[in-house]
């Protein structure tokens, strides 16, 4: 007879798998709830994510980190405001070899999931087990969320990503590019990842624009689109061609007001517990590229908090599960927060606090030691 499960892990996203691996790596038993949705054939995800140098050692940790072509290092930072502030960013200036790595979303999710296959403390089921712990990682919408009836507040922003994939005439120099742009009465971020290694001309586009705009930036002749791409972008990267498909994500703040909690009768044994990680406890803008590297450093504090427990101590154990929803809460609070208010502070229409944040980014850009703290808040040393 096989081992009873230490832990279940519902939800295999990124977070998820890497969670259930990390754990397994401390010779607990999982079950990982994979049930994906079906898949469009042709259809994968063009989004490439920054990962900070804390996600990538946990990443290296767990043998899932992407090989070269699919993992650009950033070496430099661009930051334009929609009154011409400008802030830059330099790897060299923070003395570290990269800010952070752009790397693909597919690519990712393909090394996790091969290392899954390979980790016989995991078992893939397609329905939640009983075990002393429940791991919920099911992302934004998350059904076990909602049925225990927990609150999730939700702050939508108004805006849609529109992610694409395009080629530049110019190669990027592994600048990743961000500009806030004034459309009307609100402000549109776009943002162009470099990809592809140093002399690439590869970008993975992010644009955080109106829900009616991202539905007729979709739709749109990819030349209109080319070109649109290359008025936002005031044409740095000189004409830009679109070449994967666009796809567009509604865009929101949010956090669970718990993060750890016994399991419902309904659900589990007594004595079991719950704990949220990665999207299903909190969301952010992307515009800091902060959302995967917040839940990777969920799966690192409670895999860290679990195997440093008293022996004494349960998995379920009410004191250790808390101190996890308090150390991440509080690094929530920090880069969340930020990201959030940077978002309403560019959102702004006023003219007056269009000139103050121009201003304030002119300053920042010249204050060396606040930028220096601020990166490496966001290279997650904190
Ligand atoms: C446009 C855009 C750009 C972004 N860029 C960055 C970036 O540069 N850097 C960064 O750090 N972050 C970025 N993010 C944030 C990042 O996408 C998320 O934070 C990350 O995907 C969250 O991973 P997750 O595993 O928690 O959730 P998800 O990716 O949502 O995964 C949840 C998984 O659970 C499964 N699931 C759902 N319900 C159930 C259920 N009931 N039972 C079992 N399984 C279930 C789903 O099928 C899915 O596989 C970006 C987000 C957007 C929208």
């Amino acid at each position: 007879m096989s081992r009873p499960f230490d832990i279940c892990v519902r939800g295999a996203g990124i977070v998820g798998r890497a969670m259930a691996l990390q754990l397994a790596a401390k010779r607990l038993r999982i079950a990982l709830v994979d049930v994906q949705p079906e898949s469009t054939p042709g259809h994968s995800d063009v989004r490439a994510y920054a990962l900070s140098p804390a996600s990538r050692s946990l990443l290296e940790s767990l043998r899932c980190w992407p090989d070269a072509a699919h993992a650009t290092p950033v070496k430099g930072m661009e930051v334009v405001g929609d009154d011409g502030g400008l802030l830059h960013f330099e790897a060299t200036g923070q003395g570290v070899a990269a800010l952070n790595w752009m790397v693909d979303v597919s690519a990712l999710e393909s090394r996790l999931a091969q290392a899954v296959e390979f980790q016989g403390l995991i078992e893939r089921v397609d329905a939640p087990r009983p075990a002393p712990l429940t791991v919920v990682c099911e992302g934004r919408v998350s059904a076990s969320r909602a049925a225990w009836g927990l609150v999730y507040d939700q702050k939508p922003y108004g805006q849609h990503a529109l992610a694409t994939r395009v080629r530049t005439e110019r190669p990027h120099g592994e600048i990743a590019r961000q500009w806030f742009n004034r459309e009307g009465s609100s402000t549109e971020v776009l943002a162009l990842l470099p990809l592809d290694g140093p002399v690439g001309s590869a970008c993975a586009v992010v644009w955080s624009v109106s829900p009616q705009r991202a539905q007729v930036l979709r739709e749109m002749e990819a030349s209109q689109f080319d070109a649109a791409l290359h008025a936002a972008s005031h044409g740095t990267l000189g004409m830009l061609e679109v070449t994967a498909e666009r796809q567009t994500w509604p865009l929101q703040f949010a956090l669970a007001q718990h993060w750890m909690g016994a399991m419902p009768a309904a659900d589990g044994a007594l004595g079991s517990a719950w704990v949220l990680a990665g999207d299903a406890a909190h969301t952010v803008h992307p515009l800091a590229g902060q959302g995967l590297n917040l839940g990777l450093g969920d799966v690192h504090a409670l895999a860290r908090a679990l195997d440093e427990r008293a022996y004494w101590r349960p998995l379920s154990d009410a004191k250790v599960l808390r101190a996890y929803e308090r150390e991440r809460k509080t690094a929530f609070a920090l880069v969340g927060n930020t990201t959030d208010a940077l978002q309403r502070l560019f959102d702004h229409p006023h003219p007056l606090v269009a000139q103050v944040r121009n201003w304030g980014l002119r300053g920042f850009d010249r204050s060396a030691g606040l930028k220096h703290w601020v990166v490496r808040q966001a290279m997650g040393f904190s």
